[in-house]
């Protein structure tokens, strides 16, 4: 009788650094209405991240300049505390929340049905509370379930997540040493009903052909992603 071993890894069994396959997320965990005070509210874990979502609205927009007159804005506050990093982070505005808090709005804002409050706002206060990477897609996901138990009318919820390439493969949701060592990170979020994408941003390299995988990658992380939200407000508000 022959036996043959074979000792090389099969494509299947290799792992990343921290043991997870390429197309596996990391533990995430959401929860609806936590917060007694705002209209509306989420906690989510997503591996190391913790956020914690308060919305208000839609309310009248008493900035008048800002207003839209046939439409209402969604404004976006992300915040880093202090103690969510490793370094201590410069409490306040910095130059990545500002642009996080934008793009967190317009991936946003496409889901509401914002023709039905002219004049008004809606605020959304994204409060990371421990990150490790990943965390602009854990905000929006939280966002909008914070938004669906604020009682906001929505075309569809908003899911994101990120896909990319660390140690030369394309993997899902990267991991904080994945986004700050690997080749290229690419967050999404996409209104899963309709398959819109609200969202796509690229940091790094990637060919055209690992492009396309790794947002394939991240939409088939954000359907696995949206059935947790749904389950989230299901807790909440019952089937
Ligand atoms: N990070 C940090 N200090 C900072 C900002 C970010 O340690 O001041 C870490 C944090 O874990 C974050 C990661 O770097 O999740 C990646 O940051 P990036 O700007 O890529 O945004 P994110 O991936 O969180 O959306």
């Amino acid at each position: 009788m022959i036996i043959i071993i074979t000792l090389g890894k099969k494509e299947g069994s290799v792992k990343r650094a921290d043991g997870r396959a390429f197309d596996e997320l990391r533990p995430i965990k959401i929860e609806a209405g936590v917060l007694e005070r705002a209209d509306g509210s989420a906690y989510l874990e997503f591996g190391g991240n913790k956020v914690l979502v308060a919305v208000y609205g839609p309310r009248e927009f008493h900035i008048r300049r800002f207003q839209k007159p046939d439409q209402a804005v969604v404004r976006c506050r992300y915040n880093m505390a202090p103690f969510s990093v490793d370094d201590r982070k410069r409490p306040g505005p910095d130059r990545r929340s500002v642009e996080i808090s934008k793009i967190t709005s317009e991936a946003l804002a496409p889901a509401v049905f914002l023709e039905k409050y002219p004049r008004s706002t809606i605020d959304v206060f994204i409060e990371v509370l421990e990150a490790e990477g990943g965390t602009r897609c854990a905000g929006i996901t939280a966002a909008s379930v914070a938004m669906a138990d604020a009682g906001i009318p929505m075309r569809d919820m908003v899911v994101a997540c990120a896909a990319g390439k660390a140690d030369d493969n394309v993997v899902l949701d990267l991991s904080e040493k994945e986004d700050k060592e690997g080749q290229a990170d690419l967050p999404v979020a996409v209104m899963p009903r309709t398959g819109e994408i609200t969202l796509i941003q690229m940091d790094g390299n990637l060919s055209s052909e690992e492009f396309e995988k790794a947002l394939d990658l991240a939409l088939e992380g954000c359907k696995k992603i949206s059935e947790i939200q749904k389950d989230a407000l299901k807790t909440r508000y019952g089937e």
